[in-house]
């Protein structure tokens, strides 16, 4: 019922000849790939020359971050507009990066959720508790906090298109994933949230992807669990060959 979608965020890597390079092996070896969504973010300077490579193949592309506003005095912002004008489907809201480096809030990244929306963009909202905050106990209060943060004012109909990523904080980057069971734990609390808060209907159509170094050794045994439906992938994806094994897992 829902579409897997396995997402590549190249985050502030790949100079605009390298990510030609990369999204060029990726046309290549995910051709035939239907059952499931493909979606990469190069950096924003790479947008437009990727945009030309992977048209006509299965790969969408993701907007790494956006403002919340479509256009004017805002130096060094980019908004859904130029991101869909670019070639994106999609756009990143909420990255553990930004959230910590850049001290974005949750009614922030709302209004950035909201703007994406209405810019015909589809988000990748990426929530996620801290080492602390697991240890504390608090990871279902974070996740509850991030997620009516993140949608508040919205209804169910508009957040149709929602995508939600699970990211714990620990494990981004760390070579350290959450065990399957610890990831299925989140994923069904999210789903549960997501229910109480808007509809059944929306819980079961709205697809949450896992992220924390997520690589090609152990991408199946996590993609067997029930709520995950997909990965957001950070190191492993500026990789082809590992991210084209992670496309294709089994
Ligand atoms: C990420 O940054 O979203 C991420 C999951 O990174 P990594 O796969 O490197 O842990």
């Amino acid at each position: 019922m829902r579409t897997p979608l396995i997402a590549g965020n190249w985050k502030l890597n790949k100079t605009i000849s390298e990510a030609n390079k990369l999204a060029t092996q990726l046309v290549t070896g995910l051709t035939g790939v239907s059952d499931r969504e493909v979606v990469i973010a190069p950096i924003f300077t790479a947008l437009s020359s990727v945009a030309d490579i992977v048209k006509n193949s299965p790969i969408q592309l993701a907007g790494q971050n956006c403002y919340p506003e479509e256009s004017g005095a805002f130096t060094g912002e980019i908004s859904p507009l130029f991101l869909r004008d670019a070639g994106c489907q999609y756009v990143i809201i909420g990255h553990s990066e930004r959230r910590q480096l850049l001290a974005e809030t949750d009614a922030f990244i709302q209004q950035k959720i909201v703007k994406s929306l209405a810019g015909g963009l589809k988000p990748i909202l990426c929530i996620g508790e801290t080492l602390e905050q697991r240890e504390n106990n608090q990871m279902f209060d974070v996740l509850t906090q991030q997620i009516k943060g993140a949608l508040k004012n919205l209804t169910a109909e508009r957040i149709a298109t929602l995508v939600v990523a699970y990211e714990p904080v620990w494990a981004i980057g760390t070579g350290k994933t959450a065990s399957n069971e610890q990831a299925q734990e989140a994923h069904a609390f999210i789903r549960k949230l997501l229910a109480e808060l808007f509809t059944p209907d929306i819980a079961e159509t709205t697809r949450i992807l896992y992220g924390g170094s997520v690589k090609p050794g152990n991408v199946d045994e996590l993609m067997a669990e029930k709520d995950i439906d997909g990965a957001l992938v950070g190191g492993a994806s500026l990789n082809a060959e590992d991210f084209i094994r992670i496309v294709r897992f089994n």
